[in-house]
């Protein structure tokens, strides 16, 4: 790609660097949430696509390690096969700007995003027709995520009786996340997807951000585990075990990783006092 080209779609540069898996590793993102659309349109149903998620993207540049915004592409295909009433919920601790205004002017789709307050973008902080945001304060433990669930996400699926829903579901709103300071446990994504799993006839669950290995496996293998009825086990199997083991992070958290992170796939709950900022963003 000659520089202007990487200039203009923002290419090495934005926090979009350049990688061998530059067009590979977007492409099949994009071209797994576009073929979970497509299923779901036709036959209702549920569809994992943990390597989807890229919320960031924008229709003519990259941004934020996302070259292609599969969310957004997915919504796109939702639309063409005919849907009026879709869902985005975005738990990522960033806000999940590419995909809100892409359907900023679009009635026909809904954004909500929970993620952490004064972190990049530096957006996500306002309401509108067709978007909510609930920025939650540095240290907000499930019970904020759980309230916002309860109070705010659930009364809107009610409200809308949505076609179809896509979560994103970003493993970096967990505690051990190097890149942000939400402190959340897995239960607390979990929670979430179990609440919208059933809440329409469609359901895409994407992953998202995720920078400490071990919180992304875990929490997305039993996000997994919830969509198709499985309690994760007190101790992961020999393999299971072998698995998480075998991944490696070059920063403190990976020095010297707890040994739970290799034995089991469920954190602790994490539960605190309702945050003030909670409390008044819920209105409460
Ligand atoms: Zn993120």
């Amino acid at each position: 790609m000659d520089p202007a080209h990487r200039e203009r779609h923002r290419i090495g540069a934005d926090g979009n660097p350049v990688y061998r898996e530059i067009f590979r590793r977007p492409a099949t993102s994009a071209g797994g949430v576009l073929l979970a659309a497509r299923i779901t349109a036709r036959a209702p149903g549920i569809v994992h696509v943990p390597g989807g998620g890229t919320h960031h993207g924008r229709p003519d540049r990259a941004s934020g390690f996302c070259y292609v915004n599969d969310a957004a592409l997915g919504i796109l295909e939702w639309l063409d096969h005919g849907l009026t009433n879709i869902l985005y919920v975005d738990i990522d601790a960033h806000h999940g700007d590419g995909v809100e205004d892409a359907f900023a002017d679009d009635a026909r789709v809904f954004t909500l995003s929970v993620h952490e307050a004064g972190r990049w973008p530096f957006t996500g902080t306002g309401h509108g027709p067709t978007h909510a945001n609930y920025p939650l304060p540095q240290g907000a433990t499930d019970t904020d995520m759980l309230a916002v669930l309860h109070h705010a996400i659930l009364p809107l699926v009610a409200a809308r009786r949505p076609q179809a829903i896509m979560l994103q579901c970003g493993a970096d709103a967990i505690e051990e996340d190097p890149l942000s300071r939400l402190s959340l446990s897995n239960q607390a994504h979990w929670a979430v997807v179990h609440a919208l799993m059933g809440s329409a006839p469609r359901f895409i669950l994407l992953g998202g951000g995720g920078y400490n290995p071990w919180s992304v496996a875990r929490c997305w293998a039993g996000a997994w585990g919830v969509l198709n009825g499985h309690t994760p086990p007190a101790r992961l199997a020999p393999a299971a075990e072998a698995v998480l083991r075998g991944l490696t992070l070059n920063r403190a958290a990976g020095r010297n990783p707890p040994e739970h992170w290799f034995t089991t796939l469920a954190d602790t709950p994490r539960h605190g006092p309702l945050r003030p900022d909670t409390v008044a963003l819920l209105g409460l």
